[in-house]
């Protein structure tokens, strides 16, 4: 594959916009740098990139393209929508239609707010458990990602019973003591942690099936124990559904694994594919936010016509009968093609699949928590990352993303990749540059 003009494009890119990226992984620093390819258009399960070259995509943008790129219903609703006008910062006809079923598929959201990003979901819900409980710190799993804002860019301290440490520059050291982070699965951290802080914990903030060291589901018990031990704490429970609502089922891991939150942050899939993110939860606890009271929360974009109405586009195909068991048999077939490989090339693979998203690690035994998928091989990953994209597979670039299946994803397309897969582990998973 010739890849100059996204090499042109990445460094005329560099002279304007800082890094040439607006998202820092997609510099491919997961995966050791390198340039990153170029897309110029995409359509069902296929890119394009500026050199002309095709790709089977596996990133789905990280989560929202579940019907697959340019889906025709959803594109329609984003043309109609457009001809409508996009933005009109009043309330708008199509917001209720939206939130109903939001409401409908995941009945712990008894009020919805939309906002435009998973980042401010999961922001505004922290700001309500605390205006809720009147208490300042929370819980959080290493390795779940929330976003950006400042308190979720804090890593764990020296054990459960310790606040964290800016994980970014410009967190600051007080906002870093507000925050506590436990391991993932790990009850008796969690428990300590809840017993040393006590009445200082407004909230749990938790993926309830992680989609950010890979896919992780939680042991049996364990999400039921946070939500007991939270609440018998007066601590208020918020799931970050923003990957996992949509993604396995119609609704959210809170249906699949039939557990309830306080409060659920959303984001991807819900926009079709447009900026998107929602927040609800509990009558009682929405009611703290503005108009109705005393936290504020509000947004230019947030419920614009254009997004909620590519959301509704993308809930309807989403409600085809056997969208999601297609994307599941999909998944099973690419993980045991991926393993079967793997077996025949003496390559070290494990994969943790839920569904249509799947993980693949390397020279690791098993991963159920962050630690174990940091202590997966970083090099190997990299080198099946990069073997993959040069072949036309287009996955994410780090080893703690998914995969995600789309309904766009052909049979035909899981075998062109299990076939490439068996070629490039056959070669073997050694350093490899692009
Ligand atoms: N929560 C989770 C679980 C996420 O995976 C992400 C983004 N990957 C976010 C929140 C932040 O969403 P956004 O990028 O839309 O701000």
């Amino acid at each position: 594959m010739n890849f100059s003009n996204s090499e042109q494009l990445y460094k005329e890119a560099q002279e304007v916009i800082l890094g040439g990226v607006n998202s820092p992984s997609r510099a491919y620093k997961g995966v050791g740098g390198g340039t990153p390819v170029f897309m110029e258009k995409a359509s069902g399960a296929y890119f394009w990139d500026a050199d002309g070259n095709k790709y089977i995509d596996y990133l789905a943008a990280y989560g929202p393209i579940i019907t697959g790129h340019a889906h025709p219903h959803v594109t329609k609703a984003i043309q109609n929508a457009a001809a409508d006008g996009v933005l009109y910062g009043t309330p708008t006809v199509y917001e209720n239609k939206f939130a109903g079923m939001l409401q409908n598929a995941i009945p712990s959201l008894e009020k919805v707010r939309f906002v435009n990003s998973g980042t401010e979901a999961v922001m505004t819900t922290i700001r309500v458990t605390r205006a809720y409980t009147g208490r300042n710190k929370i819980i959080k799993f290493a390795g779940c990602y929330h976003g950006h804002s400042d308190l979720v860019l804090v890593a764990a301290g020296s054990g459960p019973s310790t606040t964290g440490n800016p994980d970014s520059a410009g967190v600051t050291k007080n906002i870093a003591e507000e925050v506590i982070t436990v391991p993932f699965n790990d009850l008796s951290g969690f428990k300590e942690a809840l017993n040393h802080f006590g009445k200082e914990i407004a909230g749990v903030l938790v993926e309830p099936i992680v989609g950010n060291f890979g896919i992780v589901e939680p042991e049996p018990g364990f999400l039921e124990a946070v939500n007991d031990l939270s609440r018998a704490n007066g601590s208020l429970v918020i799931y970050d559904e923003v990957i996992t609502a949509f993604r396995f089922m119609y609704g959210g891991a809170q249906n699949l694994l039939e557990i309830e939150p306080d409060l659920t942050a959303l984001g991807k899939i819900i926009g079709g594919g447009l900026p998107i993110g929602a927040y609800g939860g509990r009558q009682d606890i929405m009611e703290q936010i503005s108009p109705l009271g005393p936290a504020y929360q509000a947004g230019t974009m947030a419920g614009n016509p254009a997004s909620i109405r590519a959301g509704i586009a993308c809930l309807e195909v989403l409600q085809t009968p056997g969208v999601y068991d297609k994307m599941d048999q999909l998944g099973r077939k690419l993980e045991e093609g991926i393993l079967k490989a793997a077996e025949d090339h003496n390559i070290p693979a494990v994969v943790n699949r839920l569904r249509g998203a799947l993980t693949v690690y390397f020279d690791v035994d098993k991963v159920s928590n962050f630690e174990d998928a940091e202590s997966s091989s970083t090099d190997m990953f990299a080198a099946f990352f990069k073997k993959m994209l040069v072949r036309g597979i287009n996955l994410a670039p780090s080893k703690f993303e998914a995969l995600f299946l789309t309904s766009a994803h052909t049979e035909e397309d899981i075998n062109k990749t299990i076939h490439i897969v068996e070629e490039v582990f056959a070669e073997g998973l050694e350093e490899y540059e692009i």
